[in-house]
């Protein structure tokens, strides 16, 4: 069913402290050399592959909590690391770490595998194998990847799929939402079939959504999942979700960007391979399709449409980072169990395509990072670089194993509401909406001249690994400045900021520019994260987070004497007269005191210029100016 679904490339989205002294930093890397490279198609894997080494291990001694609950409880945080620990002395291919610690002070766990013990991210790529990173529990109370990756890794101890340490080495994020993971309950999760005994909570301690935090960075939490992205740069990322939205037969939908908002390659080889494992993961018994949304609620007739990522997300974010980001919404309807392992056999079928070209997938991620670094090299064809999207107008049909359904009053809202009869499948071709479409571009600059005094900009600048240059020397540049006016702020908060929207105005000026100003080059696999954070028409830029709203105030004054005396010279300039007398016309406006006034303050040589000026400047021509390397200060 999935599969039919599947459009060639038309998808996009939707410890306590105690442990941290437990976990070895050593490098248990062998004396081995590193495997060659792999081929262009390795063999098939087989899952009866068993281990010609394999120690005597009693299985039920390495039951995962889930499995020895029957799947009504998931382990701790504590029980986890314990449960890796005990696999760690027969699995000298893992390796047990921490990747940053969360704003509670928890260690967030990271496992590596490897089959060379190639443990640091240098001896990893030197092995020629992709690095795949599977990230589980950003929403701490969907767990059912910790438990898919638990089994998975017991598994290998047992002698299954021993293969998989032949196509990759994983990095394998069991839990990364680790504060919200401790806070269990039965009752997190109302959508959600189980674990019945308790999961944990979507959000960390503080309430922010490690989902909608990919680019402002503001928790401990997502700085650390950045950071770890810059030290491997792995070739693929998967984040393992659970959903709830209509009810149907499907027990895993999946999602990810296309292009325009995937660089070509990596929608390639999205469309080249992920058929194939949605087909295997069917033929595993376990049924998918895309992650969709009803655009009625109340009747499936009218069809489903697949919305548009922001960078926020992370299935955007690894998007404009280069990188294939697999989406994986488990189905909250269907049973614990049912769950873990419709998604540990995902985690195993996406491994096994990687595995049979997985030079595929790394010649993807080099191809995108190139391209993105050639578009923004000095002298290259000038390009536009889209800066938010929109839902495309492609309208197809849609095979949807949905439950047969009906209306019913309802006691909450006195209207009718779908009822859905769950188990009996409805079958029904249905229109489906997705595609991606650009919405707001701008010219691709050569870089961007950033003035410093701006931690908030710095610090991210720097948090996202984006290559960032001093002048070293006084210059006088060309610039685009942008100016941003008629701030609109957002009533409520939004993961604890005032969101806003505002009218930008861009103007070519010439500017002195101090040595120490920072210079962001444009040719770079990651200068579209610096264009994210800097042009404020992008959703998640650091203007509509609302990091910048001091640009919007104006911080100097005039009196009104020393103003009526100022206006009554300049009135005397007849073009000034004459402006004045327009403005007058606007009834609103000559009834309001202070915009008379600031009309006024505005054409006197003492208003302050940097009123709404960004304080970074797009450069958009060849760069002239020398420059050395940046060393943030701290
Ligand atoms: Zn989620």
């Amino acid at each position: 069913m999935g599969n039919s679904a599947l459009v060639k490339g038309a998808l996009l989205c939707a410890v306590s402290t105690c442990v941290a002294a437990c976990y070895s930093e050593s490098d248990r890397s062998s004396s081995r050399s590193p495997a060659t490279p792999v081929t262009q198609r390795s063999p098939q894997p087989s899952d009866a592959d068993t281990r010609s080494n394999a120690v005597e291990i009693d299985p039920e001694a390495l039951l995962t909590i889930a499995e020895k609950t029957d799947f009504t409880a998931t382990s701790t945080l504590d029980q986890t690391v314990a449960f890796l620990k005990q696999l760690l002395p027969h699995l000298p291919e893992m390796k047990l770490s921490s990747f940053g610690t969360s704003a509670e002070g928890r260690e967030m766990p990271l496992v590596i595998i490897s089959k060379e013990r190639a443990f640091t991210p240098e001896k990893a790529r030197a092995t020629g194998k992709p690095i795949l990173l599977i990230q589980n529990g950003i929403h701490a109370g969907e767990i059912d990847g910790k438990d898919a990756c638990l089994m998975m890794l017991r598994d290998l101890v047992l002698g299954k799929h021993r293969w998989i340490l032949d196509v990759a080495t994983l990095l394998i994020v069991p839990i990364y939402n680790v504060d919200g993971h401790e806070r269990i309950s039965p009752y997190n999760r109302p959508n959600q079939d189980g674990p019945l005994d308790g999961m944990g909570f979507r959000t960390t301690t503080q309430g922010l959504d490690l989902n909608r935090d990919h680019i402002k960075l503001v928790s401990p939490e997502a700085r650390a999942l950045v950071r770890l992205f810059n030290k491997w740069l792995p070739n693929l990322h998967v984040d393992n979700h659970v959903t709830d939205g209509c009810d149907h037969d499907w027990v895993l939908t999946y999602a990810w960007c296309e292009a325009p908002q995937l660089a070509p390659p990596i929608h390639e080889w999205i469309a080249n391979h992920m058929p194939a494992v949605m087909s295997a993961l069917e033929k595993r018994g376990h049924q998918n399709g895309p992650y969709v949304w009803l655009n009625d609620s109340n009747d499936p007739e009218k069809g489903f449409k697949t919305g548009v990522a922001s960078p926020r997300l992370s299935t955007a974010y690894f998007a404009l980072r280069n990188r294939p980001s697999i989406l994986i919404e488990m189905h909250a309807y269907k049973p614990y169990k049912q769950r873990v392992m419709a998604n540990r056999d995902f985690l195993i079928e996406l491994i096994r395509e990687i595995g049979a070209s997985p030079r595929h997938l790394i010649d993807a991620v080099q191809r995108a990072d190139a391209i993105k670094t050639t578009l923004g090299k000095p002298g290259a064809v000038p390009s536009d670089m889209v800066l938010s999207y929109e839902i495309g107008k492609v309208t197809e049909p849609l095979s949807f194993p949905i439950y047969k359904s009906h209306l019913a009053p309802s006691i909450v809202t006195g209207k009718p509401m779908i009822r859905y009869e769950r188990g009996l499948v409805d079958e029904k071709e249905v229109p489906w909406s997705h595609g991606i479409l650009a919405q707001a571009a701008v010219p691709r600059p050569r870089g961007y001249l950033l003035l410093r005094g701006w931690p908030q900009i710095e610090a991210r600048l720097e948090a996202h690994g984006i290559t960032v240059l001093q002048l070293t020397e006084p210059v006088e540049v060309s610039v685009e400045t942008m100016r941003i006016k008629n701030p609109r702020y957002e009533k409520d908060t939004y993961q604890g900021e005032i969101r806003v929207q505002v009218d930008v105005a861009r103007t070519q000026e010439t500017r002195q520019f101090t040595a120490g100003t920072l210079w962001i080059p444009a040719d770079q696999p990651d200068f579209e994260v610096a264009a994210q954070l800097l042009e404020p028409e992008a959703p998640d830029s650091l203007v509509q987070w609302g990091k910048l709203r001091s640009i919007l105030e104006i911080k100097t004054y005039v009196s009104p004497q020393v103003l009526e005396a100022r206006a009554a010279e300049l009135i005397k300039d007849p073009e000034i007269a004459q402006a004045w007398k327009q403005a007058l016309k606007d009834k609103v406006f000559a009834k309001d005191q202070r915009a008379r006034h600031r009309w006024w303050y505005r054409r006197t040589k003492y208003w302050d210029t940097g009123v709404g000026l960004l304080p970074a400047m797009r450069v958009m021509e060849n760069p002239t100016f020398t420059t050395r390397p940046w060393q943030p200060h701290r």
